[in-house]
């Protein structure tokens, strides 16, 4: 009998290209059928076949409290009997504006988009309206989002489908572009050597999350802030991923990091589309209508969505959430990675607050190039045996997961189970 997965894929696929609305959830890199849910509570997602799955993907980051927190939830009803939308200012915008900057201390100013892509977008154009340049740096393998100069060697489903850099792309755009190496204090350096005066900006995700799970050097983050304040170029730290989810403070405030800007989404988002960016005072108020750099959106700060964010921005601020966090992560991270060493299989896992990676490789990976020469396949067989097992991992090598506040201890138990199954049937 064809499954309600595969009947909904069929369909989808006559007029939807490649049945999805976001490429990574085809399943193209990993093979078969992707899942279609429809439903999720807590920990867990129940597909069209009405199979139980516990969940690492969590939306790709935002439900940290877990699906359908009752908090969030009773938030999202609330503001939506009040009206969906309005296209002028509210008052839950301001609160959580005012949220944001006490949480950031780094954001003297925060404009709400709707989308990660919108902020780091944005992010890029006021970075070169503010100096006036136009080269921008970004590394490979980080994924900013889907505008035409960031998606040059980029992460995420771009990478996924060995399409770094997307055709449509104009090569004009494209060569403002400056692709460098991630973790590569040295490469940076020189860049900064040859045309340090023509870098309007150093976009980077201060944990890179979208080729696998990459930690930065701290010699990394140095050398990124004393060149941009050096050169006068702006740092936009992209914390869309990392932000709320390495800790309360995102990659910035863990490493003690100062940004210029910061690209936030996802989390703060709470599962509905919003998002922001922030950072100096003087950059932000470059942006119209105060300043010359321009930048809208109908949607933006729409009051269903920051009534999501602000309802779990309130959870995460609850004493012990990221510790907890943290603690199950890498418990769950140093009990799959035994597993693998006691039935010999070359895999190494790591994780940072409640992000974590997993590699078939023997060490963890610090550079693109290292994550390149992961064993790929033996991540795509391991992904469909812990699919099988109830496991719900991203469909792809190149992403990190996520656990959530609603992960019981009995679920990471039953995680590190699954998969010290799946080794020990390994050939
Ligand atoms: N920046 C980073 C670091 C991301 O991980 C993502 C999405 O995964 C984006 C930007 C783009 O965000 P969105 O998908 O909301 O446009």
């Amino acid at each position: 009998m064809t499954s309600h997965n595969q009947q909904l894929f069929d369909e989808s696929q006559k007029i939807i290209p490649g049945g999805v609305n976001s490429p990574v959830r085809a399943f193209k890199s990993v093979g078969g059928t992707p899942l279609f849910f429809k439903r999720g509570k807590g920990a867990y997602v129940w597909d069209a076949d009405d199979k139980r799955y516990i969940d690492y993907v969590n939306s790709w980051g935002p439900m940290i409290v877990g699906h359908c927190h009752p908090d969030v939830v009773k938030a999202v009803q609330d503001a939506a009997a009040e009206g969906l939308g309005f296209g002028a200012p509210t008052a839950s915008e301001l609160e959580i504006a005012e949220l944001l900057c006490k949480i950031l201390p780094s954001l003297e100013m925060v404009r709400l988009v709707s989308s990660g892509t919108e902020a780091t977008m944005t992010a890029i154009r006021l970075a070169r309206g503010f100096t006036g340049r136009s080269r921008i740096i970004k590394f490979e393998g980080c994924y900013h989002g889907h505008s035409d100069g960031l998606l040059v060697k980029a992460g995420s489903g771009a990478l996924t489908f060995g399409q770094p850099s997307s055709s449509g792309v104009p090569a004009e755009i494209a060569a403002l572009t400056t692709v460098l190496d991630y973790n590569d204090a040295a490469g940076l350096e020189k860049a900064f050597a040859e045309y340090g005066n023509e870098i309007a900006a150093v976009i980077v995700e201060p944990v890179a999350g979208n080729m696998n799970l990459i930690l930065p050097k701290r010699e990394f983050l140095d050398a990124m802030r004393s060149l941009c304040t050096k050169h006068g170029a702006v740092l936009i730290l992209d914390e869309v991923m990392s932000g709320f989810r390495v800790g309360l403070q995102g990659a910035h405030g863990h490493f003690g990091i100062k940004p210029d800007l910061i690209t936030l989404g996802k989390v703060m988002g709470g599962g509905l589309p919003a998002a922001a960016f922030g950072g100096r005072r003087d950059i932000m108020q470059c942006l119209a209508p105060l300043g010359a750099v321009y930048q809208a959106g109908t949607l933006s700060g729409n009051p269903v969505a920051v009534a999501a964010g602000l309802a779990t921005l309130k959870l995460v601020q609850a004493p012990g959430f990221y510790e907890r966090l943290t603690q199950i992560a890498k418990q769950m991270t140093e009990g799959i990675a035994a597993s693998a060493k006691k039935h010999g299989i070359p895999f190494s896992a790591q994780s940072i607050g409640s992000m974590f990676g997993l590699y078939f490789s023997e060490k963890a990976p610090t550079s693109y190039a290292e994550v390149m020469a992961s064993d790929k396949e033996a991540f795509n067989r391991f992904f469909h045996a812990m699919l099988e097992e109830g496991v719900y991992l991203a469909p792809s090598a190149f992403e990190a997961g996520f656990v959530s506040a609603a992960h019981s201890d009995a679920d990471i138990a039953a995680t590190i189970a699954a998969a010290d199954r799946v080794f020990a049937a390994w050939k």
